[in-house]
C-alpha cells in the first residue's frame, strides 16, 4: 500500500484514554453522509458511543452532488494525514462515496462502509433479508393480508433490492403471486411514495398492505391512505423500516423494522479498530434487525393518527421563518464584510454550539489560504479573518472549542469552493435547516464573487483600453512626428530644387515659376511687371586669367549684388544660368525697373572685384530690362525675349550699362520708351 501512514491513525482509535481537548489532538473519523436525517443520526450516535473511550472526534461531512467539493476536500484531508478512519453512508450519490474510498484504501486509511458498499471495503449492514422474511410472516400468517403492495426505495439500492427480493420470496414460499401491478416506488422519500400510492388509489383499492421498504415511504402511503378516505390497520396495514423516532411519536404507531443503526455505527467502528491494529475487520457485518409490531398492523388497534404536525411543526414554522429571514439578508449583501456580519447576527438563533466560517481565497500560484471569516463559539461571535495553513480544518485554538462531533458543510457551487461551515450541533434537529442555510450561504458567496470577478474583468477592460489608448497616442505622435520630418525634408528637397547651388539664389526652374505666377497676379491686378536679365561682361576672360573657382567666388558675390537691389517683397533674384542672372519685380514700372538695373550695376560696380582683362579693370554687369503689362496682353516670353534684348543692346554697345526694351506686349497702346543708357 503507497501514501502516507495518516500520523496516529491507529493511536486515534484504539487510544485506551480520552484524547482531549477534542479536534486539537490530530486524526478524526470521518463521517460521509448525503444527509442528515434520523437514519445517519442513529448510527452516528453508535459511531460516538463506539468511540467515546478513545475521544476520537468525528467529522461529519455531508455529500451531495450539488456540492461535489465535498470530495476533493475530503481527499485532501486524507492525504495530509488527518482522517484516522472513513465511514461512508452514501445511500444516494454513492459515486462520490467510492472515490473517497477507493482513496483511503490507497493510502490505508480504514475504512467501512454503511448499507451500500463500494468496492473492496468492509460493509456493515442490517440483515435485511431476515427482517423482511419476519415481517412477511407477521403480515400474512398473523394480520391475514392477501395483496400487499410494496414500496421500493433508491431503483438501485442494494438495501431495497434485498428487501424486494425478500418480500416475493416470502409470497412465492406461500404459494401467492406477486402482483406486479402493486409493485411501487418510491425512491425512499415521504412525497415520492404519496404521490405513487395516491395513483395506485385512484386505479384500484384492492390491496389490504403497503411495505414501505422505510419508515419514510410508510409515512408518505399513511398520507395517502387517509386522504383516500381509507383507515389504517382497518383497511390497509402498513409496516416501514428503520425505526425512525418519528415513527412512534405524535399518534404515529408504525410497525417497522429496527436495523439496530446504533448497532450498525458500533459495528462499524469496531471493524475500522481491527482494521487499524491490523486485527481483521475487513468481514462484512450483518447486523440482527428486529421488527417492532406497532398499531399499523395491529387488526383491532385505533386507527393510526396522520404523521407530522405538532410540535415538530411549531419548530420547522419558526426555522422557516428564521431562513427567510436569513434568505433575504443574505440577498441583499453586496459585499463579503456585510455577508459575514448577516451570519454574526443570526448565528446565535441557528441552535448550533459553535459556528466557523472558513473562507478560503483563490491565490495565483498556492493552495488557496483559508482564513476564518466568523467564530461563533460559547455564546459569543466573532468576525476578523484569521489566515491558517489550509492543511488545517481550523486553526488549533479553535479547533478546541468544537465539541466531539462537528458537522463540515462546504460551500461550493460548480467548481468553485467558497470555504466551509464547520459546526458542532446542538440539540434537536436542525440539518435542514443547516442545509437551507449552505444552499443559502453558497449562493450569495457564489453572487459575490461573480459581482468580483466582473469588476476584475471591467478593471481589466480599463487597463487593456487604457494602455492601446496610450500605444495609439504613441503610434499618432510618432506618425506626426514622421510626416512632420518628411515635410520638412519634402521642402528642404523643394528648396534645394529652386535654389541654385552656387548662389544661394532662385534658380532657372524656381525664376520660371516665379515669373508664370506673379504673371498671373499682374495680370489680375493691371500692375506693371519688371524684369532685369544681366550678365557678367568679359567672365570667361576672368576664368582664364584667375582659374574657375575665382570665377564661382566672383559670381556669389555678383549674386549679393543682386539679392541686395532686390528686396521688395514679391522681388525675385535668380541665377538664369551661367554668369546671367536675373531679377523680377512685380508692381513695379519702367521708372522702377531701371531704377533698379542702375542700382545693380552700381552694386557690381562697387564689388570692385578686380578684372584685369576689363577695360574698367573690375568686374561689371551689363543689363536689359523690360516691363510689361500682362492685363493688356502679351506671354511671360515676351518679357524674357524683350529683356533679353536689351541685354544683347547693352553688349553691343558697350557693356557696363543697363538698356530698357520696347514696351512689352501686342497691340498696347501707351509706348514706353526706350531708357536711355544708364551710365
Ligand atoms: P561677354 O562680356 O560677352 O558676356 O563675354 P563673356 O566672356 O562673359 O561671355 P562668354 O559667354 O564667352 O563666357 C561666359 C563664361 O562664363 C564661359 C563660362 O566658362 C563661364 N561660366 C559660366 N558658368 C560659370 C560658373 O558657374 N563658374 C565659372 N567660374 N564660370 C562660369
Ligand atoms: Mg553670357
Ligand atoms: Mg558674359
Amino acid at each position: 500500500m503507497s501514501g502516507p501512514v495518516p500520523s496516529g491513525g491507529s493511536g486515534g482509535l484504539a487510544a485506551q484514554a480520552p484524547a482531549a481537548p477534542p479536534f486539537s489532538a490530530g486524526p478524526f473519523v470521518a463521517m460521509v453522509v448525503d444527509e442528515v436525517t434520523d437514519y445517519q443520526r442513529g448510527i452516528l450516535r453508535g459511531v460516538e458511543d463506539e468511540l467515546a473511550d478513545t475521544g476520537t472526534p468525528v467529522l461529519v461531512t455531508v455529500n451531495h452532488p450539488r456540492t461535489g467539493q465535498d470530495e476533493d476536500f475530503l481527499v485532501r484531508l486524507l492525504e495530509r494525514g488527518r482522517v484516522a478512519a472513513l465511514v461512508v453512508t452514501a445511500v444516494q450519490y454513492h459515486q462520490l462515496g467510492q472515490v473517497l474510498c477507493s482513496r483511503a484504501l490507497a493510502l490505508g486509511v480504514p475504512v467501512v462502509t454503511i448499507s451500500r458498499r463500494s468496492p473492496g471495503t468492509a460493509n456493515v449492514d442490517a440483515d435485511n433479508a431476515g427482517a423482511v422474511r419476519e415481517l412477511m410472516a407477521h403480515l400474512i400468517d398473523e394480520c391475514g393480508a392477501r395483496r400487499p403492495a410494496l414500496l421500493r426505495g433508491v431503483h438501485d439500492s442494494p438495501d431495497s433490492a434485498v428487501r424486494e427480493q425478500a418480500f416475493r420470496a416470502a409470497l412465492a414460499e406461500r404459494g401467492m403471486e406477486v402482483d406486479e401491478d402493486l409493485v411501487l416506488d418510491g425512491s425512499y422519500h415521504r412525497e415520492a411514495a404519496h404521490r405513487a400510492v395516491t395513483a395506485l388509489l385512484a386505479r384500484r383499492r384492492d390491496l389490504d398492505a403497503v411495505v414501505a421498504a422505510n419508515d419514510a415511504m410508510a409515512h408518505g402511503a399513511l398520507d395517502a391512505l387517509r386522504m383516500a378516505g381509507l383507515s389504517v390497520p382497518g383497511d390497509v396495514l402498513v409496516t416501514g423500516f428503520d425505526d425512525l423516532p418519528e415513527s412512534r411519536e405524535g399518534g404515529l404507531s408504525l410497525t417497522t423494522v429496527d436495523p439496530g443503526l446504533h448497532e450498525q455505527g458500533r459495528a462499524a467502528v469496531r471493524a475500522l479498530r481491527a482494521q487499524a491494529t491490523g486485527t481483521g475487520g475487513t468481514e462484512d457485518v450483518r447486523v440482527p434487525a428486529v421488527v417492532v409490531r406497532r398499531g399499523s398492523t395491529r387488526r383491532g388497534a385505533a386507527p393510526v393518527a396522520l404523521p407530522a404536525g405538532g410540535e415538530r411543526g411549531a419548530v420547522a414554522r419558526l426555522d422557516q421563518d428564521h431562513l427567510l429571514e436569513i434568505t433575504r439578508a443574505f440577498a441583499g449583501c453586496s459585499s463579503l464584510e456585510e455577508l459575514v456580519d448577516e451570519l454574526a447576527a443570526h448565528v446565535p438563533r441557528l441552535g448550533v454550539r459553535s459556528c466557523f466560517l472558513v473562507l478560503l481565497e483563490e491565490r495565483e500560484d498556492a493552495a488557496p489560504a483559508a482564513r476564518v471569516a466568523l467564530a461563533y463559539a460559547r455564546g459569543a461571535v466573532s468576525t476578523g479573518s484569521a489566515v491558517f495553513g489550509n492543511d488545517e480544518l481550523l486553526p488549533p485554538e479553535q479547533l478546541a472549542l468544537l465539541g466531539r462531533r462537528a458537522v463540515i458543510r462546504t460551500l461550493a457551487a460548480g467548481p468553485r469552493q467558497h470555504g466551509y461551515l464547520l459546526l458542532e450541533p446542538g440539540a434537536g434537529d436542525r440539518s435542514r435547516m443547516l442545509d437551507l442555510l449552505q444552499v443559502d450561504l453558497t449562493r450569495a458567496l457564489d453572487a459575490l464573487a461573480r459581482e468580483r470577478r466582473l469588476q476584475e474583468h471591467a478593471v481589466e477592460l480599463e487597463r487593456v483600453v487604457a494602455l492601446r489608448t496610450r500605444q495609439l497616442e504613441q503610434e499618432v505622435a510618432v506618425r506626426r512626428e514622421a510626416e512632420s520630418r518628411l515635410r520638412r525634408a519634402n521642402a528642404e528637397l523643394e528648396r534645394i530644387a529652386m535654389r541654385d547651388p552656387l548662389t544661394g539664389l532662385a534658380n532657372r526652374r524656381a525664376l520660371d515659376a516665379a515669373l508664370a505666377e506673379r504673371w498671373e497676379r499682374a495680370a489680375r491686378g493691371d500692375d506693371p511687371l519688371g524684369l532685369v536679365i544681366c550678365d557678367v561682361d568679359h567672365f570667361k576672360g576672368y576664368n582664364d586669367r584667375y582659374g574657375h573657382p575665382a570665377g564661382d567666388e566672383c559670381l556669389r558675390a555678383v549674386a549679393t549684388a543682386l539679392a541686395a537691389v532686390a528686396v521688395r517683397p514679391g522681388d525675385v533674384s535668380a541665377r538664369h544660368g551661367g554668369e546671367e542672372f536675373a531679377v523680377l519685380l512685380p508692381a513695379t514700372d519702367e521708372r522702377g525697373t531701371a531704377h533698379v538695373a542702375r542700382l545693380l550695376l552700381a552694386g557690381v560696380r562697387a564689388l570692385g572685384i578686380e578684372h584685369a582683362g576689363s577695360p574698367r579693370a573690375s568686374v561689371s554687369v551689363s543689363a536689359g530690362w523690360a516691363v510689361a503689362r500682362p492685363a493688356r496682353g502679351g506671354t511671360v516670353q515676351d518679357l524674357v525675349d524683350a529683356a533679353d534684348r536689351a541685354l544683347y543692346e547693352a553688349k553691343l554697345t558697350g557693356r557696363d550699362r543697363a538698356v530698357g526694351a520696347e514696351a512689352v506686349g501686342v497691340g498696347v497702346g501707351d509706348a514706353v520708351e526706350v531708357a536711355r543708357p544708364a551710365r
